[in-house]
């Protein structure tokens, strides 16, 4: 008999007609109900078994964590919190589970605990949860710029440009690492190598999204980045995936506008799409939130700060308008911010960012014109000769999840900032020549996909988010 995917079944509820579903099993109560789960939702089926009519022998193998298959005939439930169950006729094992080892019983796990089994923590509500809700944003950043006729542009993921990334880069090399090729002056002579120079794994496709969007006006890449992070924090990954729409004729205040629609389609979409998923992880987090003190706890449950996102106006404020805004705080009662002492012109801190997004705005921010000194040379320059057109928007519970900037598009002002920032011109000659042959004005962000779906899900820990996270010391599986 064929197959039926137990969310179909729950939707179409065939009371009366027989099927066949597949599955693992959750829990097995009282020789009799079997709680089942396939993956295709959050909620899990019950089949219920005549413990007279099996063998003593199959009965024994239905554990937690064992694979089977039941068929039946669908009927009306009593239990609470199901509307219909099956009454199972045949039930063939497919596989095992040794309550003495499975690692995943039926009782609360620690997510740290979860981290060390990735291969199993997938079979929890939780990580099914997040799993399926990180696809359909999957989806639904396709869609958002499908919709608005953007080109989705695959960009390299090995690259020959480390005009960027400098120190966070990961070498790709087919060189022998006990015995390398040496040139003249005693150095590695990657001349030698697979691509005859140096090569790394991409930390950002924009500069090569960039050429494309000088052609086809707006384009998106949307791939997997790495970054040797040497931080371990609860938002960096050395393996993540970045999103980044590039737009020609498109300014700074365009280039916001999209941000905060973008980010505000996928929150509705999450919550439009993904109710069932999301009901479950903000129970998850309420009962989190019971083990602790009364002002650590969350104000807005998980779908409360979604609609929020998704129907308030972003707060959009100058560098310098926030520095000004940290000056003049007092985030400890007494103490105020270290900024009193840096001043204008340093990278702010993820503590100033949550003080702005969590205390000072309560809801999202953009900061825009940073100092250019604090950052990367291809951004614009303001007429102040000070900042450039760079923007960051800010969430709370992450920081920033997203940065982005209008271009320089003129091929003086570029050449003099990459002299000063001691980039050699023959690493950027191709992306040189883009101002050289009908440049325009254009813009263009990052935003990190495991941070948004960290806000989405409410997930403190980005390792939480992502099936198989690569951070230092960690890529076993
Ligand atoms: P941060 O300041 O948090 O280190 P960044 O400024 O170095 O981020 P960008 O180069 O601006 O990051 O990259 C664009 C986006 O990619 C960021 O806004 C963030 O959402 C995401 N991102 C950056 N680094 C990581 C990382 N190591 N792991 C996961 N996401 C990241
Ligand atoms: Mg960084
Ligand atoms: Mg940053
Ligand atoms: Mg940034």
């Amino acid at each position: 008999q064929k197959r039926i995917k137990i969310s179909d079944l729950l939707k179409e509820a065939p009371i009366g007609k027989e099927v066949t579903v597949m599955g693992w099993v959750r829990t097995f109560r009282n020789n009799q109900f079997i709680s089942m789960n396939d993956g295709s939702t959050i909620n899990n089926l019950q089949a219920v078994v005549d413990f007279q009519q099996m063998p003593e022998e199959t009965l024994r193998k239905i554990t937690t964590g064992s694979c089977l298959s039941v068929t039946g005939v669908v009927v009306e439930s009593l239990g609470k919190g199901q509307s219909i169950e099956v009454k199972v006729k045949d039930l063939e094992i497919f596989g095992e589970a040794d309550p003495e080892k499975f690692p995943l019983q039926p009782k609360k796990h620690s997510l740290e605990f979860l981290r060390e089994i990735a291969h199993l923590r997938v079979r929890t509500s939780t990580f099914g949860a997040i799993y399926r809700i990180r696809h359909s944003m999957i989806y639904a950043v396709h869609s958002f710029f499908h919709e608005r006729g953007f080109y989705n542009i695959h960009t390299p993921i090995i690259t020959g440009s480390d005009a960027e990334g400098a120190g966070e880069m990961f070498r790709v090399t087919t060189l022998d690492p006990a015995n390398p090729p040496m040139d003249e002056n005693g150095f590695v002579d990657f001349r030698e190598d697979f691509f005859e120079k140096e090569t790394n794994l991409t930390v950002s496709g924009q500069l090569e999204v960039e050429t494309a969007c000088l052609a086809l006006s707006d384009v998106y890449t949307f791939g997997p980045t790495f970054r040797a992070e040497n931080s371990n924090t609860s938002r960096h990954l050395a393996e993540f995936w970045m999103i980044e729409p590039e737009v020609a004729f498109c300014d700074l205040e365009g280039l916001m506008d999209l941000a905060e629609d973008f980010v505000k389609y996928l929150t509705r979409y999450a919550l439009e799409h993904c109710a069932g998923d999301l009901e479950f992880l903000e129970n998850r987090l309420l009962e989190e939130d019971k083990s602790k003190p009364q002002q650590e706890r969350s104000t807005m449950t998980l779908t409360e700060r979604l609609r929020f996102v998704s129907e308030n106006e972003f707060e959009r404020l100058s560098y310098t308008d926030a520095i000004e805004i940290l000056r003049n705080s007092k985030p400890n009662k007494k103490k105020k911010f270290q900024y009193l002492i840096e001043g204008w012109g340093s990278d702010l801190q993820s503590e100033h960012e949550r003080y702005l997004v969590e205390k000072h705005f309560q809801k999202p921010v953009i900061l825009f014109n940073y100092p250019k000194n604090i950052k990367a040379f291809y951004m614009r320059q303001n007429e102040d000769g000070k900042t450039v057109a760079a923007m960051d928007v800010l969430f709370p519970g992450i920081g920033e999840i997203i940065g982005g900037s209008q271009r320089e598009e003129r091929l003086d002002v570029l050449q003099e900032r990459i002299a000063e920032m001691n980039i050699p011109e023959k690493d950027l000659w191709w992306y040189l020549e883009l101002r050289k042959f009908g440049t325009a004005p254009h813009s263009g962000f990052g935003l990190g996909f495991e941070r948004l779906i960290q806000f989405v899900c409410g997930m403190g820990n980005i390792r939480d988010v992502i099936p198989f996270p690569r951070t230092p010391g960690n890529a076993e599986f």
